[in-house]
């Protein structure tokens, strides 16, 4: 019986010509489902739960433990994706399929490289999947970009979204321009969010002190900048559209920043060519009556700025807080996605009492004995499997760089299952020798003091901010210290 589900299993995941099917078929015993492949995942984002999931599904006798640093689950999913797309978030249901299957376990609380090293994961496991995102941000490298007022979005985010150690961020909002430089989806997100009318967010699952402060908040103005062109912001039409369609706000653009682009449009790919449209549209058509009403009685505005580069924050008489950012004016050399932003002589000085730089995520090297290229500041890999360290292999930001939504890392982690179950089969991966897998993980964890937090103890921790979400009209009220998730976990 067990047989005919594994084999059936092998068909109806068609594992091709993979050399497990024949140590099956030459009469590995069902106990292969008790000592099969041991595989840990680091991280539980996206990457982590898409390559367990993919992983179990095509072995029957793989067990997939997945490590996470916090208490909690889902990664960016929970701590980046905007409160207001809460449909993004729906993806936590295949992960909690996954999680809850016989041959995946989640291991919280447990940050890899400090409560346990990557030397005894290896030892324990025949495989490790690294997926431990991008938790980095990449700097300005400006003069003042350490005074107060100047936040990185990957902390903006992580304070609006609840991520534990970016709780004391507390921004000051009692300026009335924020400037945000970079014009990406995230970009945009920390754009809507500042400017987004509180009856709006206080629906989402946005924590307590966040909407609190952005309740008191005097920002009404955000000019989103960028490097180069209309042609090359980063975001996508969705995010645009609603930040055009965002209440209580008008689109304040320079129609001078706009010639020649219609004319361009000809030779552009259809999603850049609908993007630009409605950036077109926004910037130089007149706005029909209702929304002409709609904008004057608009109290908060959003701009787009282009072809500008930050040269310096400029503090204020204290000498402490940010006052103003002075940019440098850009042309551009070549044409296109592929155009080279290229300073000129020409500057501007733009009063503000916030800067949030939103250019990019970064990962970070996780041991000395891991690969890593810090150029492209990813682990070198091919198809996942990491250069020169047989068993290791690496799945989402880590291995792509921080670019991407959620469906592309579904598939580069997909990738890398594929590249594992490969291996597997065709013997480049020793499985055949027994592995303790979490028993000698846990057996450490337990010496060192550390307990980790079980799915099923996350779903308390899920079930008590549920109820209190409940309790004030939101979907959640997330829990905001790793202190307190600890304890409402193991009550
Ligand atoms: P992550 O989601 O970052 O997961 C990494 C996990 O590893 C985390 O849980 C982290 O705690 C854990 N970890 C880190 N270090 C350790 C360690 N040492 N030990 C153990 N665990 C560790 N995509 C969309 O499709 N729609 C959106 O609306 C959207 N919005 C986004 C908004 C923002 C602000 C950002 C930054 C991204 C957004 N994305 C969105 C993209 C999406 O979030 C990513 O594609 C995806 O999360 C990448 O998955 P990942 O698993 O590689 O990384």
């Amino acid at each position: 019986m067990r047989a005919r589900t594994l084999l059936s299993g092998l068909k109806v995941w068609n594992l091709g010509k993979n050399t497990w099917v024949n140590r099956l078929s030459n009469g590995v015993s069902s106990s292969v489902s008790t000592h099969g492949p041991q595989v840990c995942v680091v991280g539980s984002g996206p990457a982590g739960f898409y390559t367990a999931q993919h992983l179990i599904k095509a072995r029957p006798d793989v067990q997939v433990d997945i490590y996470e640093q916090l208490p909690v689950p889902f990664g960016l999913v929970r701590f980046g994706v905007a409160p207001d797309h809460p449909e993004v978030k729906n993806v936590i249901n295949t992960f909690t399929q996954t999680a809850k299957q016989s041959r995946c376990a989640f291991y919280g609380n447990v940050n890899v490289g400090k409560d346990i090293s990557m030397e005894e994961l290896r030892q324990a496991y025949h495989a490790v999947v690294l997926s431990y995102g991008a938790e980095g941000n990449r700097t300005m490298g400006v003069p003042g970009e350490h005074l107060d007022g100047v936040y990185s979005a990957k902390d903006f985010v992580g304070w609006y979204n609840g991520l534990p150690s970016c709780r004391q961020l507390s921004p000051d909002l009692s300026c009335d321009t924020a400037v945000i430089l970079g014009q990406g989806n995230v970009a945009l997100d920390v754009a809507r969010i500042l400017l987004a009318p509180v009856q709006m967010l206080k629906k989402t699952d946005i924590t307590a002190p966040a909407l609190e402060a952005l309740a008191e908040s005097r920002v009404s103005r955000v000019l989103i900048v960028g490097r180069r062109g209309p042609l090359q912001v980063a975001c996508t039409i969705k995010e645009l559209r609603e930040m055009v369609n965002l209440p209580g706000t008008k689109p304040e653009m320079v129609a001078a920043d706009f010639e020649g682009i219609a004319e361009a449009l000809k030779d552009v790919a259809r999603p850049r060519k609908r993007l630009t449209e409605l950036l077109l549209k926004t910037a130089l058509e007149p706005p029909g009556e209702k929304e002409q009403q709609r904008r004057n009685s608009a109290r908060r505005s959003w701009g787009f700025l282009f072809c500008r580069s930050p040269l310096e924050v400029l503090p204020d008489p204290s000498g402490t807080r940010t006052a103003a950012l002075r940019l440098a004016v850009n042309k551009l050399e070549g044409s296109g996605e592929g155009a080279r932003a290229v300073l000129t002589t020409e500057e501007e000085v733009v009063p503000c009492g916030l800067v949030i730089s939103s250019i990019g995520y970064k990962s970070l090297p996780i041991d000395p004995a891991v690969p890593f290229d810090p150029s492209k500041a990813i682990i070198p890999n091919d198809m996942g499997r990491v250069t020169q360290a047989p068993g290791l292999y690496v799945s989402g930001w880590l291995k792509t760089g921080p670019t991407g939504v959620i469906a592309t890392t579904m598939n580069s982690s997909f990738d890398t299952a594929r590249s594992l179950l490969e291996d597997m089969g065709s013997g480049a991966l020793d499985v055949s020798t027994r592995k303790p897998g979490s028993d000698s993980i846990q057996a450490l964890l337990d010496q060192r003091g550390i307990k980790p937090v079980t799915f099923s103890d996350w779903e308390k921790i899920d079930q008590v901010e549920s109820r209190r979400g409940e309790a004030v009209g939101k979907p959640r009220e997330k829990l905001l210290t790793v202190e307190e998730m600890l304890e409402v976990s193991r009550a």
